[in-house]
């Protein structure tokens, strides 16, 4: 009997070994890891470099309190991470996940303008259909209120508009281009409502990952988002924890839609799982206030920084420069949404396959025609996932039960060293669940 609170109070399967794309459990059968985890594991299991990496930082220095001292490995972390970022960042604060990774954001946020004596801001703004994390300031940020709901009152005032989610919410008669604009005027018209002197920030994830499956936005989108932040004197906070360090065939999400964010969070693929890490990427103006201010950024984790964590980081992202591995990632995502075209687009529930890079998904519909979901207490994702765990494929169910609205949707999310082998193997399993 196990004495672990497991998350649907059931026992999953005993991981005993995993390399490269392939997990085997503890009865000796294989599943090809399709979905690295949650959008995860970029480079595989077992990765010789990385190990390495760790090794030797265990044997250097394997914990050290950040009030104590910095270490070579997280200062290098730093380096690589501001170098390789969207305009205007200019330092990296590292944390350990993707949901700490938030609430730092957030808190940066608000003390910004409180280094301004602006303390009066207090409204955050973000969009349904988005996931931010699991503790209590990323909850209410968060766009599914049945993960809200049961956890009211909830630590921020936070407000939600409509995704960008053309599937959906994009008119038959609408050009892409007015829908950018229809879908941003949302946050000018909430900031309106909230009045601009008392907003603190907009929130979102570039492509939605979890709560709707891989939805790249419309082109221009995010041009008219920065530009309504901009005008309105708040902070645009963009969430890469899922589609971020290359997963959309660049290194950062954002660069594709052209625009650069105030504050940035990232994890998952930043230690490929190999380490718990996260960081917050943030701007000079923000530091600058900081430095101006108070001196001090009013926060702090145990095991912020934590050395064996920034080595793997770094080692991680050594090897994905290295070996070009984002080439991999644009040339075998092409390939895996063609397969999947292919398998699903003429599939009778299967409304949408959408995506970028290695961030796909199909989303499922009872009627193709009226878009209508499947009935949520059907549990057909976790039932697909099932299915898939059956035939050795490991994907990422979500949907169902997001506020009775979106229909089920399964993710794939493959290493970045996936082959086309690979591919062809993934989405057979996966039609043969489906
Ligand atoms: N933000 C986004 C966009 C995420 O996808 C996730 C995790 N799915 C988080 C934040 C929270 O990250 P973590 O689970 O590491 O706390």
């Amino acid at each position: 009997m196990t004495r672990l609170l497991h998350r649907a109070l059931k026992t999953p399967p005993m991981a005993v070994s995993a390399e490269g794309i392939t997990f085997t459990d503890a009865g000796g059968k294989t599943y090809i890891d399709a979905c690295g985890g949650a959008a995860v594991s970029c480079l595989g299991h077992g990765h010789p470099d990385v190990l390495a990496a760790i090794h030797r930082q265990a044997d250097q220095v394997a914990y050290a309190h950040t009030g104590f001292f910095t270490t070579e490995a997280a200062e290098g972390l730093g380096e690589r991470l501001v170098a390789d970022a969207p305009e205007g960042i200019s330092h990296a604060y590292l944390v350990s996940g993707g949901s700490e990774a938030v609430e730092a954001a957030l808190k940066m946020a608000r003390q910004y303008f409180a280094e301004k004596g602006e303390t009066q801001r207090r409204h955050v703004i973000a969009r349904r259909q988005s996931y931010h994390g699991n503790t209590l300031g990323a909850l209410a940020v968060g766009g599914n209120e049945w993960r809200r709901a049961q956890f009211r009152p909830l630590l921020m005032e936070a407000h939600h508009i409509a995704p960008c989610y053309a599937y959906r919410e994009q008119r038959q008669t609408e050009s892409d281009a007015e829908y950018a604009v229809r879908a941003a005027g949302e946050l000018e018209a909430k900031i309106e409502e909230l009045g601009a002197e008392n907003v603190i920030a907009f929130v979102a994830e570039p492509v939605v990952g979890a709560t709707a499956g891989a939805v790249p936005p419309v082109a221009d989108y995010f041009k008219r988002i920065r530009e309504i932040c901009d005008r309105n004197g708040i902070l645009l906070i963009l969430d890469e924890v899922m589609c971020g360090m290359g997963r959309t065939g660049t290194l950062h999400a954002c660069e594709q839609e052209g625009i650069a964010p105030d504050l940035m969070t990232i994890a998952k693929g930043l230690g490929g799982g190999y380490q718990p890490i996260g960081a917050v990427l943030l701007n000079e103006k923000i530091h600058d206030a900081f430095a101006q201010g108070s001196g001090f950024f009013q926060h702090g984790h145990t095991y912020m920084g934590h050395p064996m964590a920034a080595a793997a980081a770094l080692a991680v992202q050594e090897v994905i420069a290295r070996d070009d591995l984002l080439a991999n990632v644009r040339a075998m995502g092409a390939y895996l949404r063609e397969r999947l075209e292919d398998a699903f687009g003429q599939h009778a529930n299967v409304g949408d396959v959408r995506g970028r890079g290695l961030f796909q998904a199909i989303e499922l519909v009872a009627d193709r025609e009226t878009k209508a979901p499947f009935d949520p207490a059907a549990k057909l994702n976790k039932h697909i996932k099932a299915q898939a765990m059956e035939r050795g494929l490991m994907v990422y169910p979500m949907g169902g039960t997001i506020d009775g609205v979106h229909g089920d949707h399964v993710l794939l999310a493959p290493p970045f060293v996936v082959g086309r082998e690979d591919v062809d193997t993934i989405v057979a399993r996966l039609s043969d669940a489906v």
